[in-house]
């Protein structure tokens, strides 16, 4: 039901145009649907998190509002991020304490990211086998799972391909 070209574009060649104009797009029209007010602020932390397929930290956002001319205070860019996350626009990496855009926005789905460690580019995947045992081992354990996101790090196709061995 996953349409390849959906799973880890971030590694792959693709029109990046077309993939944050459509983003863009679905949050708009999502916002609308559920009612949700989608302000200059939120709009804009959205955009800067897809303008790359890259993690970025509060700091950074908030640098970037500033530069885009927001007078904006640590909570503005806080309060964005967390709506974007509650409304799954967004995640959080917590091992790079920082924020990347959704990639299957509108689908049910427990986030794998695959980092890479020279270019910090991430790509979001989906995986449903490694939920699966997870689930297993809390159920023996009554342990109740109310969130899963895996974190996987290594080296990127293309850094790969420069890396000298
Ligand atoms: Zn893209
Ligand atoms: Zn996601
Ligand atoms: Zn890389």
């Amino acid at each position: 039901m996953y349409k390849t070209k959906t799973i880890s574009i971030a590694f792959k060649q693709h029109n990046h145009n077309a993939c944050w104009g459509n983003a863009m797009q679905a949050a708009q029209e999502y916002c609308d649907k559920h009612k949700l007010k989608f302000t200059p602020a939120r709009r804009k932390v959205l955009e800067l998190l897809l303008s790359e397929h890259r993690a970025l930290g509060a700091y950074k956002i908030l640098d970037l509002l500033r530069e885009a001319g927001f007078k904006s205070q640590p909570p503005v860019a806080y309060r964005a991020l967390e709506f974007l996350v509650e409304n799954g626009f967004a995640h959080k990496i917590e091992r790079l304490n920082a924020f990347v855009a959704c990639t299957l926005h509108g689908t049910e789905h427990s986030p794998t990211f695959m980092i890479c460690r020279q270019c910090e580019n991430v790509a979001e995947t989906y995986s449903p086998a490694s939920n699966l045992n997870l689930s297993e081992s809390a159920e023996a354990s009554g342990f109740k799972i109310e969130q899963t996101i895996i974190e996987a790090r290594g080296v990127c196709n293309s850094c790969a391909k420069t890396e000298i061995l």
